[in-house]
């Protein structure tokens, strides 16, 4: 930023009454006067966030650079008001060893904005059978390890790899899905599936992976982190084993707080994912996992698909959504501003929780701080049409609607990598 940003009577959670806060040079000051030159952003009733971090990011490069790139989906991220992610290593070739990791790491340094994080696959070439080079990809910079969008069917196998991250103090997170049970599903099985004559995905193949994942990563005394979370029973499990004292985390999307099956509608494959969209018996669920800390992590599992492969049949159509543009508007949309949800609370799950479980120092919005910081506009509308979307790929629920709540400018460090103030 060259020039200087004087944010007039910003709202920041921490604080209790809106303060003038100062960005210069890298650093925010708190209750200075508005320095010459300095450019003024009348800032009642819109809030400054710690930069956020999205815990579970599929970005596609190498391999599917049709669908997204590194650059393209972190240009999406930044759109979002994210300042760090995870990317996911199902990539063609996966992330399974320790040159592929430091490939990953290369492209993003070159053409990311915000520092990108790497997870490496559990097993090699994400098949199930052997175990990939866990100790080169954690020399080479790999946070967690996770065979994401597959389920690591033997448990011996993770077992092992669950050995490793306890020696290593590298996290596994887990996709929990009893493959057997789900099949050739492609939504909730339930009343919904029944009528469109859809084939179900039943909740036991989720919280049964949940149960025996959780179980082995106790008996090796070490972390696991469940992803993406869907049901009822697999909160109360994580809500038990929590109690018990094993060390599991947990995180939910916000498809999955928002929406649940009979939002499919017509055979709509924009809301075609996986773990599928349940009932609202269990949305309600998730959202008091949330609430009560059973739920650690709120993480977007941006999955791009193109149009040509998202415009199939519902059945055949691959699983997955975009989320990265929309995460905080649509929080914003359909919590925070109805009251069901606090910023403080958002912040914890999106901004500081993510980062800490991979060993990463929390930004924060304070006196002194190092700029790493969002300023959302809650009185302000984010239009989700094609133009507004900076990832490669449109298969987003949210394609034509509006959301309350924008997100205004995101600024890390001395650079302004998002000003959409003045944008109509
Ligand atoms: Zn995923």
């Amino acid at each position: 930023m060259s020039t200087p940003i004087f944010l007039h009577q910003v709202t920041v959670p921490s604080q209790f009454a809106p303060v003038d806060v100062l960005l210069e040079g890298g650093r925010m000051k708190f209750g200075a006067p508005a320095p010459a030159g300095v450019r003024i952003i009348i800032a009642q009733g819109m809030v400054l966030l710690p930069g956020l971090f999205d815990f579970h990011a599929h970005l596609r490069e190498p391999g599917r650079e049709d669908a997204e790139s590194i650059a393209s989906g972190t240009a999406a991220a930044v759109q979002g008001g994210f300042t760090g992610l995870l990317a996911m290593p199902d990539t063609n070739p996966p992330v399974d060893n320790g040159g592929m990791v430091q490939s990953v790491l290369d492209i993003a340094a070159k053409t990311s904005p915000i520092p990108v994080s790497v997870a490496g696959c559990i097993t090699r070439r994400r098949a199930g059978e052997e175990l990939a080079e866990i100790g080169e990809m954690h020399l080479r910079g790999a946070v967690m390890l996770t065979d994401d969008g597959d389920t690591v069917i033997n448990p011996l196998l993770l077992r092992s790899a669950l050995q490793y991250s306890r020696d290593l103090g590298i996290l596994v997170g887990a996709h929990c899905d009893v493959r057997e049970l789900s099949g050739s599903g492609a939504m909730h099985d339930g009343r919904v599936s029944y009528r469109l004559g859809l084939p179900g995905i039943h909740p036991c193949a989720e919280e049964i992976g949940i149960a025996r994942d959780i179980r082995l990563a106790h008996s090796c005394r070490t972390r696991i982190h469940i992803k993406h979370v869907t049901t009822v029973r697999g909160v109360e499990t994580i809500r038990r084993t929590k109690r018990e004292g094993t060390r599991v985390t947990a995180e939910v999307t916000p498809h999955h707080l928002i929406f649940c099956d009979t939002d499919v509608g017509d055979y709509d494959t924009n809301f075609k994912v996986k773990p599928p969209l349940r009932t609202d018996e269990d949305r309600c669920a998730l959202l008091e996992g949330v609430l009560d800390g059973t739920i650690d992590v709120i993480a977007t599992d941006h999955c791009p698909h193109t149009e040509f492969e998202k415009n199939r049949d519902f059945a055949s159509a691959p699983f997955g959504v975009t989320g990265l543009e929309t995460a905080l508007p649509a929080l914003h949309h359909y919590f925070i501003r109805p009251g069901l949800l606090t910023w403080d609370m958002l912040i914890e799950r999106m901004a500081v929780t993510p980062r800490r479980l991979i060993g990463q120092r929390p930004p924060s919005v304070a006196d002194g701080a190092e700029i790493n910081a969002v300023l959302f506009n809650p009185a302000a509308a984010t239009k989700v049409k094609r133009s507004f979307v900076k990832s490669r790929s449109l298969n987003t629920p949210f394609l034509g609607r509006e959301l309350q709540g924008r997100v205004e400018m995101v600024m890390l460090g001395d650079r302004m990598l998002h000003d959409a103030s003045g944008v109509e």
